[in-house]
């Protein structure tokens, strides 16, 4: 485990690592911008990131990480006053219904120290640990999507994230105490033309002629929080940086407050989902920002929203475990009880096989979240970027499905509203609710496209280390070749090992169920490796843009953690189970490692067995309007 603070580590080599040469502007100026600001790591020692080099690491997953008692203890006395309050007086429906939530909730949920789980108590926080956190994102993500957002924006995204992470002790003193207690913050990088991509960021901050201010000038999109927030952080382009003669690129993290001069919240947005959330336009006219409200340094704001963001993503596989833990209740009740073609529905084969996806899913999902936090409570600057990231998208994705397999198996109850339910005399089970409010989690905090990306990035590090600047037409033929020998003579060695069996942890320590399918997970891993190493050979610096087929080594590698972080936490629960209850836990995961081993199986055969270049020409000839008739038939609308 990597273990260097982030803003020690150099990054120069890994600008280094891919041949931007022949790529457009734009697809350059976004790839630079991030690399720079890509934290440089030397030796990756992360479970998620050594499967890609052909190792299943599982000392690092086994004995899965338990809870220290006094760590538990904290943890279950806070999440028993928040559950209880969320039952007593949070009603969700309502929240949902008009849009709003109620001033005395979040005076409550401030008072009992929720907006500040993670925040140390020395400076006003409950100081509990990231497992704790992701407990507390778990018990709200299971009832109020609204309040969850809430939430988690505020601390994981917000201003206490970044800061924790880089603010320096005066502006820690300044502002935990505040956020901490009851001020509500936000995290504001998004701008009209910039989603996914921040090279196209037009808010700009100019300093001032003594250097002691900053003046801001932009508009930031959907900043959850923004329009309650009393301090927000915000990405602002500062005056590039000369770099070997060249003018570069430069973002900034300021953390603005909401009530300074040119600061104003033009709209609220609102959305099919979560409709409570109060996120806003903001726009930001000659602000005039201090000198020390800059988080980290000048120049490195995407350094410091790309670390928030991979610590603070956590939280949203958190609330989707909560949120699928939700949904196999409401299955579970419904498909017991629900008598159709004479049998409970969950008594015929196709319901029976959602609700065993769902369940083992859900058991997945919170091993690898689990597992992922407990990483940052052993280390906080341990690099969980991989695994943070993995959890995210398989989390989001997981979870989207059992939501979506929960409203089919609640049939036209599931796609009525809870109001509508209870107004003619029907169980208030908000599923509709559920659905609405969850389809924004494969898009918001690194879309399901752009996690693929950036764990295929970090997954193809090593080797880009090794071979890219073999490769590399930019660089003179002498390195070029010396890189190339130097490479040659590594894999020479490397690769025979992947084809060696080897199993690192001891046989006897695993059930017999467990060992199988942790056996396979080790040779599925060497064949990862292998077939990553093929495709660099075929495609070289061109598979950077294989993003369907860079996708399949990703979604393997993340079936694989899930195998594993599954597979290590069942074999830690075995020992606190009696005999019964052994069997029933055993069959769940069995479940789940077939599945992920049939989706992992279909995988590899899609590398070499795919319809990737025709579904490309298509979707061109579509875009360039050559498909037009697939259009016909339908109301016109005005260009
Ligand atoms: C409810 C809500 C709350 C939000 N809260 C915040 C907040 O608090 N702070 C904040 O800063 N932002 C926030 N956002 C913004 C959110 O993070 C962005 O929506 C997200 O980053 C995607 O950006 P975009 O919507 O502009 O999509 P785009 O970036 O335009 O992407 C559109 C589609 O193209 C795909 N795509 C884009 N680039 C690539 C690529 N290179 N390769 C492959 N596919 C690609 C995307 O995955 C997506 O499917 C929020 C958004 C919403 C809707």
């Amino acid at each position: 485990m990597n273990t260097t603070a982030p803003e020690e580590r150099n990054s120069t080599e890994e600008q280094a690592a891919i041949d931007t040469s022949k790529m457009s502007a734009g697809q350059r100026a976004a790839l630079e911008l991030t690399e720079a600001a890509r934290d440089g790591v030397s030796e990756r020692g992360s479970f998620a990131g050594g499967q890609f080099m052909g190792r299943l690491g599982l000392d690092a997953v086994h004995p899965f990480p338990v809870q220290k008692p006094e760590d538990r203890d904290q943890g279950d006395a806070f999440l028993e006053r928040l559950e209880r309050f969320l039952r007593e007086n949070v009603d969700p429906d309502e929240i949902d219904r008009t849009g709003e939530i109620p001033d005395a909730v979040i005076k409550e949920l401030a008072a009992m120290g929720a907006l500040g789980i993670k925040i140390p108590p020395a400076y006003g926080g409950l100081g509990l640990s990231q497992t704790n956190y992701c407990r507390a994102a778990i018990l709200l993500g299971s009832y109020c999507g609204n309040l969850t957002a809430l939430i988690s924006a505020h601390q994981s995204i917000g201003v206490p994230q970044p800061l924790l992470l880089f603010g320096n002790e005066e502006q820690k003193r300044r502002f935990l105490p505040r956020v901490a207690r009851d001020e509500i913050s936000a995290f504001a990088l998004t701008e009209p033309g910039v989603g996914s991509d921040p090279a196209r960021m037009q808010t700009h901050a100019e300093p001032t002629a003594d250097g002691k201010e900053f003046i801001l000038n932009g508009e930031k999109l959907w900043c959850t929080n923004g329009t309650k927030a009393g301090v927000i952080v915000v990405m602002a382009r500062t005056p590039p940086k000369m770099v070997n003669g060249k003018p570069k690129d430069q973002i900034s993290a300021f953390i603005v407050e909401m009530d300074m001069p040119g600061v104003e919240v033009t709209h609220r947005c609102r959305f099919m989902g979560l409709r409570a959330l109060y996120n806003g336009v903001v726009r930001l006219t000659d602000v005039r920002v201090p000198r020390e409200n800059i988080l980290l340094a000048e120049g490195k704001g995407l350094r410091v929203a790309l670390s928030t963001l991979n610590t603070g993503r956590l939280t949203l596989p958190a609330a989707c475990v909560g949120l699928s833990k939700r949904c196999v209740e409401i299955v579970r009740k419904w498909a017991n009880e629900r008598v159709q073609w004479g049998a409970p529905i969950g008594k015929h084969a196709a319901v029976a096989d959602k609700i065993a996806r769902m369940a083992a899913n859900t058991f997945a999902m919170e091993a690898m979240t689990l597992y992922t936090a407990s990483l940052v409570d052993r280390d906080k600057k341990a690099d969980i970027r991989l695994e943070a990231a993995m959890c995210k998208m398989w989390g989001s994705e997981a979870s989207w499905e059992i939501v979506n397999d929960t409203m089919q198996i609640r049939g036209g109850r599931g796609y009525e509203t809870a109001d509508s339910l209870r107004e003619r005399g029907d169980e208030p089970v908000a599923v509709e609710r559920l659905f609405r409010d969850s389809r924004i989690n494969t898009i918001f905090e690194g879309s399901s496209e752009i996690m693929r990306l950036f764990i295929a990035r970090e997954a193809l590090d090593p080797h880009l280390k090794m071979a890219a600047p073999a490769l590399d037409s930019r660089l003179p033929w002498a390195q070029r070749m010396k890189a190339a020998l130097k490479a040659g003579w590594f894999y020479a060695r490397w690769y025979p090992k992947q084809l060696l069996p080897r199993f690192q942890v001891s046989d006897s320590t695993f059930d017999p169920v467990v060992r199988r399918h942790l056996r396979y997970a080790a040779r599925a891993s060497r064949r990862l490796a292998r077939a990553l190493f093929g495709a660099m050979l075929v495609h070289g610096p061109k598979l950077e843009r294989q993003q369907v087929l860079l996708g399949r080594f990703v979604d393997i590698g993340t079936e694989l953690f899930a195998i594993a972080a599954t597979c290590a936490r069942a074999q830690a629960l075995l020992a606190l189970r009696a005999d019964a209850e052994k069997r029933e836990l055993l069959e769940l995961v069995d479940y789940f490692c077939r599945s992920a081993r049939l989706r992992i199986e279909r995988l590899f055969h899609g590398l070499r067995n795919n319809a990737d270049r025709n579904s490309y020409r298509l979707a061109q000839a579509v875009l360039a309007g050559k498909h037009e008739g697939v259009e016909q038939g339908i109301v016109g609308r005005p260009d």
